[in-house]
């Protein structure tokens, strides 16, 4: 029996939603209409069975920075070829949904986060929040060469902000009034797929580009020294660092460290030694750095729930990376929680961890 006073996304699963519904459910942050890498083994090798997928901070050329939709959904299939038409089935199939997308977030048995537009009633909320690409976009497609895409790569489309971790009203700041309390906080009347108060959304930029191989496929192969093109450091964390998944603690150490390498997100390296290795299987699939070397992979299984490849390693890394060797790495996006905990705030009142 389904409870009717629920909003449509509680009580329908994707494949039930009418097009309004499913059109309405897209939150208009434009994340995935960035271009996107996808890896590619080198010449001659099988390709990776999980290719890793970087976002960049390239927009597709259709993209509007300021309102992240689309400038021409109604002939974007024309327009873009290779931009993905999302269904139920398509969210289930692609890999590359960022994790705060409505779609995937449903698909994972989520609720819609507070900052949703058909949540908030304000489609502002969504830009507030840093959930959006606004004012991130560094270049549009069409300015920027195959070949340069690399040098774009950016974490950020793969996490939440800080921002947007709580609700306001539950520890979170509250939005300005001209964001969100002007218009109130109440749920809108979804049932017909637009209505926020003060007028229906813009059009949705529900679909996203395809992610593209990396250009050029050899140059994964020959072993690259960091340096001012590339520049890759390595420095102990000073904080007590926790890796959460399915509810447990996978790794807890004072002794990771933490590589920043160009313009990649931080990645923390943990001491095997501090991982829950029971929880961890090796794969097949294995990549390659040309400034690290290769990689092997671990899947992490927790009870019922498995992250397939959510853990690397290099356990042979090339010398100028050799304090790397044998440690692990976690996606942040496939783990629960990357908790890096100051040493001071240890034991404080509501400090995690504590
Ligand atoms: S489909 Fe794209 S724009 Fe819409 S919510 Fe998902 S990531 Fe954001
Ligand atoms: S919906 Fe498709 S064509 Fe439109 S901006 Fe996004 S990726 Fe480009």
């Amino acid at each position: 029996m389904t409870d009717d006073s629920l909003p449509f996304w509680r009580r329908k699963a994707l494949s039930e939603m009418t097009e309004e519904e499913w059109e309405s459910l897209c939150d208009g942050c434009g994340r995935c209409c960035l271009v996107k890498l996808e890896e590619e083994a080198p010449e001659g090798e099988p390709e990776p069975e999980n290719p890793r997928i970087f976002f960049t901070d390239v927009g597709c050329r259709l993209l509007d920075t300021h309102s992240c939709r689309c400038r021409d959904y109604a002939n974007r299939d024309a327009l873009v070829p290779d931009c993905v038409r999302l269904t139920a089935r398509v969210v289930q199939e692609i890999g590359w949904l960022p994790p705060t997308c409505a779609y995937r977030r449903l698909a994972e048995g989520k609720d819609l986060a507070w900052w949703h537009p058909l949540v908030s009633g304000d489609p502002e909320t969504v830009h507030w929040a840093g959930i959006s690409v606004r004012g991130r976009v560094r270049a549009s497609e069409d300015k920027v060469a195959e070949e340069a895409l690399e040098d774009h790569i950016v974490g950020w489309p793969l996490r939440v902000p800080k921002r947007a971790r709580k609700p306001p009203g539950e520890g979170g700041t509250a939005p300005p009034n001209d964001s969100l309390g002007a218009r109130g906080r109440s749920r809108l009347p979804v049932a017909d797929g637009r209505g926020v108060a003060g007028g229906p959304l813009a059009p949705p930029s529900a679909p996203g580009q395809k992610a593209r191989p990396v250009p050029d496929k050899n140059r994964a192969q020959a072993m690259k020294l960091p340096g001012p093109d590339h520049p890759i450091t390595i420095e102990p964390n000073p904080n007590h660092v926790r890796i959460i998944f399915n509810g447990r603690v996978v790794a807890d150490t004072r002794r990771a460290l933490t590589v920043k390498e160009a313009s990649l997100a931080p990645v923390l390296y943990i001491p095997r030694e501090d991982a829950e290795t029971r929880y961890l299987e090796r794969t097949s699939h294995t990549t390659h750095c040309p400034y690290k070397g290769d990689a092997a992979y671990y899947s992490l299984r927790v009870g019922d729930r498995e992250a397939v490849n959510a853990v690397w390693s290099y356990e042979h890394p090339y010398p100028a990376m050799a304090a790397l060797a044998g440690r692990l790495a976690f996606y942040p996006d496939r783990v629960e929680a990357i908790e890096q905990i100051p040493e001071e705030t240890e034991g404080e009142a509501g400090a995690p961890g504590g």
